[in-house]
């Protein structure tokens, strides 16, 4: 529970490149509607794909669990309509939405995430037609099929697609719910050590989507922790076309508020209030945890963590199923309130 670690807030270090992509999650009644940013890092190492592919047969078909081969699923993949069982769908989102090299635990819990945001679809009629959800990881969900990752993950395939279908399986039909719905599965890479409550960066404040102490492991060892984004003048006044930057660089950014950990809440850029999230939105800032100095004729911008900050951290969740934690202890700990059941 309390594995907050604190650490040196702010300390810059060359960003690496961004592999993660943002997709949209929806709710149940089209109460909210939220985007969500998620990690999709290639584990494979460089040449790894090209290596020898001796011997790195797959053990066969995955097999699903009890209750997970009792719901079907419909995967619009271009124009195609793809219908395989829920815990073959599961495991090709979490080969697509976490890297295979992290804990079996963390892992599960990312299983029960995706497995959660594809029965809430299912339940809300979901955004697609004639489907319940879609590959596109903009709109639903990544999707990664067996064959793609052992082309990335290279001689370390047939180990880490065994891990991946274990947590899939240990994980068989589990969901969490409130008051005996889905929830909104919300998460992200990570953060600067708190969860953000979702009122803050979408509409609605949800009671499971709250602020909790996040263990985001040493910030050296998350690919993209630390990153720094320069922009000029000329693309401030773009982007914030109602905000003044004729004075002084040192002006234009005043930070009004920021939670515990230093993600804003509110600033004033240019004259003109904005929130944290919009700022980050329009500039396109990996986090809303940033602060800003004077660069040549613009700002430079130093930000810390990863994703909208809401929900489970993929790299808190996987630093707590190194510690010790189970797939449970880490939902029921992002997703405070919520119950972890079995799809009915
Ligand atoms: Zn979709």
């Amino acid at each position: 529970m309390a594995q907050r670690r604190r650490r040196k807030k702010r300390t810059q270090h060359a960003g690496k490149s961004p592999l993660l992509v943002a997709f949209v999650l929806l709710a149940a009644a089209g109460a909210l509607m939220a985007l969500s940013a998620s990690g999709h890092i290639h584990f494979g190492l460089p040449g790894e794909s090209s290596a020898p592919r001796e011997k790195t047969d797959m053990s066969g078909a995955f097999v699903p669990g009890e209750r997970d081969a009792a719901v079907n699923v419909r995967v619009l993949s271009g124009d195609t309509v793809m219908e395989m069982d829920l815990g073959t769908y599961t495991l090709a989102v979490v080969r697509g939405e976490m890297p295979a090299s992290f804990h079996r635990e963390a892992l599960a819990a990312q299983a029960v995430a995706a497995r959660t945001f594809t029965v809430s679809a299912m339940r809300s009629g979901g955004r697609h037609e004639n489907a319940d959800v879609c590959t596109n990881p903009n709109c639903c969900q990544a999707y990664r099929s067996e064959a793609d990752a052992k082309s990335s993950w290279g001689l370390l395939a047939k180990t880490l697609e065994a891990k991946v279908r274990e947590a899939v399986s240990e994980s068989d039909g589990l969901l969490m719910t409130y008051e005996g719905k889905p929830i909104l599965a919300a998460y992200h890479s990570s953060n600067a050590g708190l969860t953000r409550p979702s009122g803050e960066v979408w509409i609605n404040d949800l009671p499971y989507l709250v602020s909790v102490p996040s263990p985001e492991d040493d910030g050296d060892h998350i690919p993209s922790y630390h990153s720094e984004k320069s922009v000029s003048r000329e693309e401030l006044a773009s982007l914030f076309p109602e905000s003044d930057f004729s004075g002084a660089a040192e002006t234009w950014l005043t930070i009004l508020e920021t939670d515990a950990v230093g993600t804003v809440k509110r600033a004033i850029i240019g004259g003109k209030e904005r929130s944290g999230n919009g700022i980050r939105g329009a500039l396109g800032l990996r986090s809303a945890c940033f602060w800003a100095e004077p660069e040549g004729d613009g700002l430079r911008f130093s930000v810390t963590g990863f994703g909208h900050g809401v929900g489970m951290s993929q790299y808190g969740a996987q630093h707590m199923a190194k510690a010790g934690s189970s797939f449970r202890e880490i939902l029921t700990h992002y997703y405070p309130g919520a119950t972890l059941e079995a799809v009915s």
